[in-house]
């Protein structure tokens, strides 16, 4: 009896850009108050690469935080900032970026949470996806929202599904993950013990539970649960 229904963010609940040569401009602006005098060009640089390397960090289970994030950036350049500084930058990732949440969130979240707990289980190194859904009115139907850098470990390491479900107060059998990531998500969740349902491009080899629009999730768990 499935009981919960836990989502990714970026490509499942919405779709979300950050236009780092906007982003890095205005850090390096902040940053000169403190006479620190950084190249936005080369911190762009410094902040992909900073990516790369979180993405090399997922491999081992670790997570990075907006502190430890800008600073991995930062020093390459030669700086190092405290944690109220990059608490600033991270709002400045926010401020400047772009979400678009999928149709029909409202009317999908609502029908959703008159039979299941739902909630958020996000990759993410900053504050962003519950500042998203709290800003957008939707953070009142999700009885847990947890991103990996609460935690400092990512999808799809199980020990976050436990996590995430431990909040809930549900067994790992009575969840469902939904995400896009077939790795992250779907292979995380199952590892977990939990049932999962990939969001489709419709070109994923994947061969469990599916949909291509999130509107038809309630209608597919229905199916799952006979
Ligand atoms: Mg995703």
């Amino acid at each position: 009896m499935t009981r919960a229904v836990i989502f990714d963010f970026g490509g499942t609940l919405a779709q979300t850009k950050t236009p780092w040569d906007t982003v890095c401009n205005r850090i390096a602006e902040r940053l000169e108050y403190m006479d620190i005098d950084v190249d936005p060009v080369d911190l762009e640089e410094a902040v992909k690469e900073t990516i790369e390397y979180r993405y090399q960090r997922h491999t081992l289970g670790l997570e990075l935080d907006s502190y430890q994030f800008f600073n991995h950036a930062l020093e390459k350049l030669g700086h190092n900032v405290p944690v109220d500084v990059t608490d600033e930058l991270e709002q400045m990732v926010y401020d400047e970026g772009y979400t678009s949440f999928v149709d029909n969130l409202e009317e999908t979240l609502m029908t959703l949470s008159e039979d299941y707990m739902l909630a958020l289980l996000s990759n993410s190194w900053l504050e962003a996806p519950r500042q998203a859904l709290r800003d957008h009115g939707y953070g009142r139907w999700f009885k847990a929202m947890v991103c990996s850098y609460d935690i400092g470990i990512p999808k799809p390491d199980p020990r976050i599904f436990r996590h995430t479900i431990d909040l809930l107060g549900v067994h790992q059998s009575e969840a469902v993950m939904v995400g896009d990531s077939l790795e992250a998500d779907i292979k995380g969740a199952l590892a977990a013990g939990l049932q999962a349902v990939l969001v489709d491009d419709g070109f994923s080899q994947w061969s469990g539970p599916k949909i291509m629009e999130l509107s038809t999730l309630p209608g597919l768990l229905r199916t799952l649960d006979v």
